[in-house]
C-alpha cells in the first residue's frame, strides 16, 4: 500500500500538480496584465514586508504539500515533489516564504480540569469541533459535565494580560547583528545598527485578536473588555 502511494505521488500527483501550478501561473499573469494595480491581481491579501504573500501558486503548493505530508510514511516523497513544484515558481526549498504557516489562528488552553471527573486536558479553543458547536463540556464520554466558564474566562484573562505585559517588557534586538540590546540609553548598537522590537506589533495584535474572537463567541464580557482595550490602544 505504502509503495503504491509513494509511486502515485512521484508520478500521478507530481504531474497533475505541476500542470495545475502552471495553469495558475499563466492565469495570474493574464489577470495582472488586465488590471492596473499589480498588487491586487492575485485576489489574496497582500501583507507588507512579505512580497510572496498573495502569490496564489506558491500558496497552493504550500497548502497541498502540507496536507499530503500529514501521512508520515510518504513524507520523503512529498518533500521531493514539493521541491520540484517550488522550483517551478522559482522559490528555494528552504526559503522562509516556502514555509507553510497555518492560516487559521487558534489558542490552546492547557490543563483544563473537569470539576466532576477530574479529567485534565488541553483544549484547542478555536478548532476543536466539539467546543464550537455547543457549550464547553468535559470530553470524557461518560461525563459531559459543563466546564466552569468563570474559571476558564479567568484563565484566559490572566494569559491575555501576561502576554500584554511580555510585549511591553520585550527585548530590543539589533537589525544588523541580531544581538539583544544591553545598554539602556544607547540609540544604536555597538555595530552601528538600529534596534527593533523582538516581537512585532502586528504579530502581537493578531494573537490578541484570537482572544478577542474567543470572548465574542463565548460572550466572555471581562475578556472582551480586557482585549478590546489592549487592541484599541494600538489602533
Ligand atoms: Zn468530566
Ligand atoms: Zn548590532
Amino acid at each position: 500500500m505504502i509503495e503504491y502511494i509513494k509511486g502515485q505521488i512521484s508520478s500521478y500527483f507530481t504531474d497533475s500538480l505541476l500542470r495545475i501550478v502552471r495553469d495558475i501561473v499563466v492565469h495570474m499573469k493574464g489577470a495582472s496584465r488586465s488590471e492596473d494595480d499589480p498588487n491586487s491581481s492575485s485576489g489574496l491579501p497582500q501583507i507588507e514586508g512579505d512580497p510572496h504573500r498573495g502569490d496564489a501558486s506558491l500558496e497552493f503548493i504550500k497548502h497541498v504539500c502540507a496536507v499530503l505530508a500529514l501521512d508520515q510514511s510518504v513524507q520523503h516523497d512529498v518533500l521531493v515533489m514539493r521541491k520540484n513544484l517550488l522550483k517551478y515558481v522559482r522559490v528555494r526549498e528552504f526559503a522562509p516564504e516556502a514555509e507553510f504557516r497555518d492560516p487559521c489562528h487558534s489558542f490552546i488552553l492547557s490543563n483544563v480540569i473537569c470539576s466532576y471527573c477530574n479529567d485534565c486536558r488541553d483544549l484547542d479553543l478555536c478548532r476543536d469541533s466539539g467546543l464550537l458547536s455547543q457549550e464547553w463540556r468535559c470530553g470524557v464520554l461518560q461525563c459531559g459535565q459543563p466546564y466552569d466558564r468563570e474559571v476558564m474566562e479567568n484563565a484566559l484573562v490572566q494569559i491575555a494580560r501576561q502576554r500584554e505585559r511580555l510585549y511591553h517588557l520585550q527585548d530590543l534586538v539589533c537589525l544588523r547583528c541580531n544581538q539583544v540590546k544591553a545598554a539602556h540609553l544607547s540609540e544604536q548598537c555597538a555595530c552601528a545598527g538600529s534596534f527593533r522590537c523582538k516581537e512585532d506589533a502586528t504579530e502581537f495584535r493578531s494573537k490578541m485578536q484570537v482572544f478577542f474572537n474567543i470572548a465574542l463567541r463565548q460572550k466572555f464580557q471581562l475578556l472582551q473588555e480586557c482585549t478590546s482595550w489592549i487592541l484599541e490602544l494600538r489602533l
